[in-house]
């Protein structure tokens, strides 16, 4: 039997709701309104996707949303400067820094000086340390966006076998901690990455399989353990192939592309109780989780004051 396709999109909108209520509370009561703000070094279009994307799901929850484009040019200090004036401005409640950046900027000191209170991408150390002690507060989108997925099937995690493919800081490292969060509750996690030996003999293993590596048909079907459960947070974009295997064109001659994960979504479906498509599983719940740290985040500034 097929397994159960776990809908990122009908989660996210739950979520949403929830968001937009508590926003309109934090308005109506406390006469607070979360602003994220955004930073844009430089020229990219991969990031006017993404900002145009917060920008919409800001205005449908309520929540306020500033974009500052900075010059190509701009130096790491100018930049950390730009950052310090923001952390101290009551008004900005949530900051988060576009990516990539400039050569000339190292990403990892600017996301370190974004004061944690308003680190809503849950990248600077301290809220890292909060997720390794167990409590995390702000916390990495889309290793929570894995999280409420794998919690939405209802299925308990204690003692679980859980194959995490992928160790970045982002995806595969936070999610690995979530899964030890608790002291009693936790799962038994497993993390493979690019210098694991024989990647199937673990995925095989897994009662839940977490995979976060950006590699199309990385995981196949036999691969798979009878009735995982399957989260993949992979994004890859390959071309549609017909029949023959050959590139379908679009009418201008270019390959047609399509969004695709890390798995091989219609033979692991054969295999798994629950399953995340690719796209509308991980991908709609991660902007979310990105509001709802905005929400978090103002919040968490009002309790401070
Ligand atoms: P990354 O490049 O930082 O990390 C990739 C990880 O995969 C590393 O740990 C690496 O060791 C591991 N890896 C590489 N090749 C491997 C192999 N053959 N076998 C086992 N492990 C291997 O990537 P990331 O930022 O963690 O993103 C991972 C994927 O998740 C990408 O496809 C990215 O687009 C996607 N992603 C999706 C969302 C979303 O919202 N859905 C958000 C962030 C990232």
């Amino acid at each position: 039997m097929a397994g159960k396709i776990i809908d990122g999109k009908s989660l996210a909108a739950k979520f949403k709701e929830d968001i937009k209520r508590e926003v309109g509370q934090l308005k109506e009561k406390h006469k607070v309104t979360p602003l994220l703000t955004a930073i844009q070094v430089g020229e990219n279009p991969a990031s006017r996707v993404y900002i145009k994307n917060q920008k919409k799901s800001c205005e449908e929850m309520g929540i306020d949303y500033q974009l500052h484009e900075l010059p190509e040019a701009t130096s790491e200090e100018e930049l950390l400067q730009f950052v310090e004036k923001l952390n101290t401005d009551d008004k900005v409640t949530g900051i988060i820094l576009q990516m990539p950046l400039p050569q000339q900027i190292n990403g990892r000191r600017v996301q370190m000086a974004i004061t944690p209170m308003k680190d809503v991408e849950g990248m600077n150390p301290s809220n890292m340390g909060m997720l390794v002690y167990g409590s995390p507060r702000l916390a990495p989108c889309t290793a929570l966006a894995a999280m409420e997925l794998l919690n939405s099937t209802g299925v308990d995690i204690k003692g679980k076998e859980v194959t995490v493919v992928g160790h970045s800081e982002i995806v595969g490292k936070p999610i690995t901690l979530f899964l030890l969060s608790s002291i009693l509750e936790s799962a038994t996690p497993t993390v493979c990455h690019i210098a694991t030996r024989d990647l199937a003999s673990h995925t095989r293993n897994a009662e839940i399989l977490i995979v976060a590596v950006g590699k199309a048909g990385l995981i196949k079907g036999d691969m798979i353990k009878q009735g995982a459960i399957v989260i993949d947070v992979g994004i890859n974009r390959v071309p549609v192939l017909d029949e023959k295997g050959k590139p379908v064109l679009s009418n201008e001659g270019k390959p047609k592309m399509k969004t695709v994960g890390d798995v091989v979504f219609e033979e692991a479906v054969e295999k798994a109780s629950y399953i995340t498509p690719v796209p509308g599983g991980v991908g709609p719940l991660t902007v979310v989780m990105l509001l709802r740290n905005t929400l978090t985040a103002c919040k968490w500034q009002r309790e401070k004051k």
